[in-house]
């Protein structure tokens, strides 16, 4: 069974992906598994720039094939912020109760019509060709809501709560794993990627 490795310490997004690549013959190793503990600086302008950055610096390092996934909300009533600066909206350790009621805030007056807004996931699989070289692609996956008046649901992480899926009624926090699995633009990129991975995996 190859071994990929996922650019990232956040456990939620390493059992969603170990989630959606069930049954491929892919073992998903997070940063700290293969004990990388550097702060890889996300300085991309666009979710596909900080994506490569994230899976250029571990295959520079390790050679390894590795999935980077760079992710954010984008909220039309603030001219598509917070983007690439999502987990650093009003500060990296702000909890995301406090980020999500400063957002409902904000757009308080914005009629229906104004509060649309998009999850947007990018993908980068960087694995080594015969020679030890890189072979990269990249793949983007969104979603589209609208920001709620309110949070609501237990379920997710970050901004979940506040991102209302008027198709379900619901946000994204109120999905089961697996409801949010199908529709979520972190899981429209990995199956959007997901041939190539499988293609490196069975080869
Ligand atoms: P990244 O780790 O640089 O990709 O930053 C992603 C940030 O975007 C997270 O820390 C969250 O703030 C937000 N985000 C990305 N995906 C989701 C999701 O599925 N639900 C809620 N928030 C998300």
């Amino acid at each position: 069974m190859k071994q990929l490795v996922l650019a990232s310490h956040n456990q939620n997004k390493v059992r969603e992906i170990r989630e959606l690549l069930a049954g491929e013959p892919v073992e998903v190793l997070s940063l700290s598994d293969i004990g990388w503990t550097r702060e890889i600086e996300e300085n991309g302008e666009t979710f596909e720039e900080n994506a490569l950055i994230k899976a250029n610096a571990v295959f520079a390092e390790t050679g390894r094939a590795v999935l980077a996934d760079d992710s954010g909300l984008s909220v039309e009533a603030m001219g598509g912020a917070p983007g690439v600066y999502s987990a650093r909206y009003m500060g990296e350790e702000v909890p995301y109760s406090v980020k999500n009621q400063a957002i409902v805030d904000l757009l308080a007056r914005v009629p229906e019509k104004g509060r649309g807004a998009a999850f947007v996931c990018v993908m980068a699989f960087v694995r080594p060709d015969r020679k030890g070289r890189p072979v990269r692609s990249t793949a983007r996956g969104t979603v589209e809501g609208r920001i709620a008046r309110e949070a609501a649901g237990t379920g997710g992480f970050g901004y979940d709560p506040i991102f209302f899926l008027p198709d379900r009624n619901r946000t994204m926090a109120e999905l089961t794993a697996a409801e949010k699995n199908i529709i979520s633009h972190r899981g429209r990129a990995v199956r959007a990627i997901l041939p190539e991975i499988i293609k490196w995996a069975r080869s």
